[in-house]
């Protein structure tokens, strides 16, 4: 290779294919068809590409630009229907995107029963409507999403009728850096560390290869979105924003269909408040206190939970918007009854709610699973409390799709049999 990286129409924005066209002398109206064939309809060549003018897509071609998904190396399906994908881009990296056609069980706009107990605790008359302000302090919208999670409760019986495809709980999880910097203690893909940010058209390119791979394709099928596979995305934060951008625009996801998932980068949480495009967002929490966090996630030593407590309190949040707080609870270290205190202490007044994710242990990493006790007296203190907590189901064991074992599990399930052996299950 040359050095000369192909210019791919997958991640530019409209701005930038405005610009493409001008420069080729073609009228402005091209930019939304280039658009359109790119993230609507998903093509692999500049020849499907027909609404161009042949002559311009022979220039385009001649110009070195390009168009196509990231290619699937590999693909695992769970006995749950979940599917783990190893995605390849053009330098030979590769990261992994998964893809729960029934949620994975708790992320907010997720479609999982916590969200949708959180989206009619939105629709409930009374709730703090004023869009981006200051967080209600008020106690009964928490009380109304406790009852809504009740409801929940019943109405998911319906869940096994036969029809409940149309549910529309679909989540695709994707992942935003190869490898990850951030070096939480309980996490495999921390010991990669991180070898290079994704750009934004492979973080849309690995949306985009999953949706023509399972046959569907937004808005008309209802998909929701985490960004919670490999990295941290607000480390990566202009090809993050970006993406996101193109995933609404250009793909046609909705904003309140994806959440972030952060581990606390506070200065960026406060950025991405401001972005006029966003996703949800989720705070990777885990510890109660200063000390236990420092001890399981270094970057609290930088950003520590009085600064991370106040960025989310002042996050503006949307009218139907709540933070969700992401605690993997470990056993015998921070999934004590005073933990769960002090975090519906730091939680207190705050419109949001916990997911709690009881760890799978692994290979390299020293904690241990909670008992279920430990996990359900952990889940009633906070509700008793007014905190709102889901315990997220597992998803895709068996093909080691469980989030915080990304990539590390790569290395694993490449060999001919993937181990049937319990997966490690972190938190994002
Ligand atoms: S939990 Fe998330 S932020 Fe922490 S090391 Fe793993 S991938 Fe990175």
């Amino acid at each position: 290779m040359g050095g000369i990286v192909p210019l791919s129409l997958l991640g530019m924005d409209r701005e930038e294919l405005v610009a493409l066209v001008a420069q080729a002398g073609e009228p402005g109206y091209r930019a939304q068809q280039i658009m359109e064939s790119v993230y609507r309809r998903r093509v692999e060549s500049l020849d499907e590409i027909s609404t161009l003018p042949q002559q311009f897509r022979d220039g385009l071609a001649r110009d070195g630009v390009t168009v196509g998904t990231p290619q699937i190396e590999k693909k695992f399906v769970s006995v749950d229907g979940t599917v783990r994908y190893l995605i390849g881009f053009a330098d030979g990296q590769s990261v992994e995107t998964v893809w729960m056609p029934e949620g994975d069980g708790g992320e907010a706009g997720d479609g999982s029963e916590a969200a949708e107990a959180a989206e009619r605790f939105a629709e409930v008359p009374g709730l703090n409507s004023s869009g981006a302000k200051a967080q209600s302090q008020n106690r009964e919208p928490i009380a109304a999403l406790k009852r809504c999670a009740t409801q929940n409760q019943i109405r998911s019986v319906d869940r096994h009728s036969p029809d409940r495809a149309s549910t529309g709980r679909s989540t695709i999880c994707i992942s935003s850096q190869v490898g990850c910097a951030v070096d939480c203690q309980f996490c495999l893909t921390a010991l990669l560390g991180v070898k290079r940010n994704l750009t934004a058209g492979e973080i849309v390119g690995q949306v985009c290869a999953v949706l023509k791979d399972q046959k569907v394709s937004p808005p008309e099928d209802r998909i929701n979105l985490v960004f919670m596979g490999m990295g941290e995305p607000f480390l990566n934060y202009e090809n993050f924003v970006k993406a996101s951008r193109l995933l609404v625009e250009g793909v046609g996801i909705a904003e309140r269909r994806m959440t972030v998932s952060t581990a606390g980068i506070v200065p960026r949480i406060r950025d991405f408040g401001g972005e006029a495009i966003r996703p949800k967002l989720a705070i990777s929490l885990n510890a109660s206190n200063d000390a236990l966090r420092a001890r399981l996630m270094p970057l609290n030593k930088k950003w520590n939970l009085e600064m991370l407590m106040a960025a989310a309190r002042d996050f503006p949040l949307r009218t139907r918007e709540w933070i969700t707080f992401e605690y993997v609870l470990l056993g015998d270290v921070n999934d004590a009854p005073e933990h769960a205190r002090e975090v519906a202490e730091l939680l207190r007044g705050m419109r949001c709610k916990v997911n709690l994710i009881a760890l799978n242990p692994g290979p390299g990493i020293d904690f241990k699973t909670p008992s279920p006790e430990r996990v359900t007296g952990f889940q009633n203190i906070l509700r008793e409390a007014g905190v709102p907590t889901f315990v997220r189901r597992p998803r895709g064991r068996d093909i080691y799709a469980a989030c915080g074992q990304l990539k590390r599990t790569v290395e694993v399930a490449t060999s001919p049999e993937p181990q049937m052996q319990p997966a490690f299950r972190a938190e994002r």
